[in-house]
């Protein structure tokens, strides 16, 4: 493609982008699409010559376009939102026309440098005690692994990574039963085994009860185990519980566990001064992430993994064949050295960019009216006769559950719940998933999306009530 075809059709696609963004309310939330369709329609085989832009744009809107599930249309409200915005979709733009591969700081001077000042600049933003030091992951589920291997090591003092497992330690994890599914997955991958994850029972309101979690210890302790480490929730994926930080904080430091925070989605409540409380006890961990792929206008993937101690991360990854050797290894932050992955994407410059546009008070704004819609809404399902809550809402998560007045069956109302739940989304107008709470069908809806307002809200309680009506029950 030569330089004129390419400006005249980047100038299409961005009018493309901009139509897009404007009409997306328009667009069904989910598509009316069966599991093969999409495939069927794309040849089995690559084309032997190349082919027109506009003959590949053209598939992109007949064929892709109605395929898709539209993350960013306002009445977007399924499991966690991955949000993006029109300053992080311009910053990708840039990332993707320079195309650099950012493993090293010599690679990449720039990319490095501003990433260093993206972790300071998101740091200072949550309140992070200053001894964290950031990088970016692609998700929270590589932070995690890399905290679960980074706690091994320092644990084996580093003799894991060289010897593998000693035949007789046994390792035991621990985090809540709410805790994400990443957590179990990481245990598995890092070969500890995922019946050496204790799954800590939680109170009413799905948080990690700190008393089951110290006998859990001392039992594993009392059978020859080495408690490693815990990982907290703060926004647990179900119903954004909010583990007790500073209690399992304090029996980590008593009993020398590592501690790894997981707020992939909570973390950007943080940014609210009045909402800090709930990392009262932060100091302690060793560990802490938190996605703004998720909840901070930012395209997928961006995930801030913070650090007390960057050389216990850097030892656990390094690795230095001649072929990655440059000559700045040690003034400069080599971020190859600081995760799995050796290649490395541009992530910081969408973070700037969003970061400056809305700046912190613009965060702040739209973070906390996305909470406030939460809370009138869950006032309003907990006023309603036809629905209850199923959980606190301590932040902008719902969970509620249509009350069957067919009578107290379990089963019954969990094939109610899930009824109405595939009306509403075949309806297109609105997307919500769904979680199970004590083996309870539970309905959740996530206000997060960059542009919700009110009357997107106001207008899926409406038709909430309006398909229950129409069910039943
Ligand atoms: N942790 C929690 C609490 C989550 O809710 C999720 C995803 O929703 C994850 C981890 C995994 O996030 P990622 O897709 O970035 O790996």
């Amino acid at each position: 493609m030569d330089s004129a075809e390419f400006r005249k059709h980047a100038h299409e696609l961005v009018d493309w982008m901009a139509d897009y963004l404007e009409k997306v309310s328009s667009y069904p939330v989910r598509p009316r699409v069966s599991p093969g369709e999409i495939l069927g329609k794309i040849p089995s085989l690559p084309p032997q010559d190349g082919e027109p832009f506009d003959r590949i744009f053209g598939d992109f809107t007949s064929i892709v376009l109605p395929g898709m599930t539209h993350w960013q249309h306002p009445s977007f409200f399924g499991y966690f939102p991955a949000n993006n915005s029109e300053p992080s979709i311009l910053a990708e733009m840039l990332t993707a026309t320079m195309g650099a591969q950012c493993m090293s700081w010599a690679t990449s001077p720039a990319a490095t440098e501003l990433e260093e000042r993206m972790m300071q600049w998101l740091s200072a933003m949550i309140g992070l005690p200053a001894t964290f030091t950031g990088v970016i992951q692609d998700t929270a589920s590589t932070a995690t692994l890399c905290s679960i291997l980074t706690a091994r090591e320092v644990r084996s003092r580093y003799s894991v990574n060289t010897r593998g497992y000693p035949s007789y330690t046994r390792f035991a994890a621990y985090c809540s039963r709410e805790a994400h599914s990443s957590v179990e997955k990481a245990i598995k991958i890092v070969g500890m085994g995922k019946e050496s994850l204790r799954k800590i029972d939680v109170d009413a309101a799905f948080a990690m009860r700190p008393d089951a979690l110290e006998k859990a210890i001392k039992d594993d302790i009392k059978s020859g185990l080495t408690p490693l480490l815990v990982v907290a929730a703060l926004g647990t994926t179900g119903t954004t519980a909010i583990d007790p930080l500073k209690e399992i904080a304090e029996i980590c430091k008593r009993y020398k566990l590592w501690l790894h925070v997981d707020a992939a989605f909570a973390g950007s409540a943080f940014l609210l001064p009045e909402l800090r409380g709930m990392l009262e006890g932060i100091e302690l961990a060793d560990t802490f992430v938190f996605n703004p792929h998720k909840w901070l206008f930012t395209n997928f993937d961006c995930s801030a993994y913070f650090v007390k101690d960057k050389e216990a991360l850097i030892r656990t990854f390094e690795i230095m064949p001649e072929y990655l050797k440059t000559n700045e290894e040690h003034p400069v932050n080599n971020y190859r050295d600081w995760g799995i992955q050796l290649g490395r994407r541009f992530r910081a410059l969408k973070l700037w960019f969003v970061i400056r546009h809305y700046g912190v008070v613009g965060l702040r704004e739209t973070i906390r009216q996305h909470i406030q819609l939460a809370q009138e809404l869950a006032e309003q399902i907990r006023a309603s006769e036809d629905f209850e809550l199923a959980a606190p809402v301590p932040l902008n998560t719902i969970c509620f559950r249509y009350k069957s007045r067919r009578g107290t069956d379990i089963a019954a109302q969990n094939r109610l719940n899930q009824e109405l739940m595939d009306r509403l989304n075949m309806t297109g107008r609105l997307f919500l998933t769904h979680t199970k709470l004590n083996d309870r069908f539970t309905l959740r809806i996530v206000i997060g999306q960059t542009h919700v307002r009110k009357e997107h809200v106001d207008e899926a309680w409406k038709l909430i009530q309006a398909q229950a009506h129409i069910l039943g029950g």
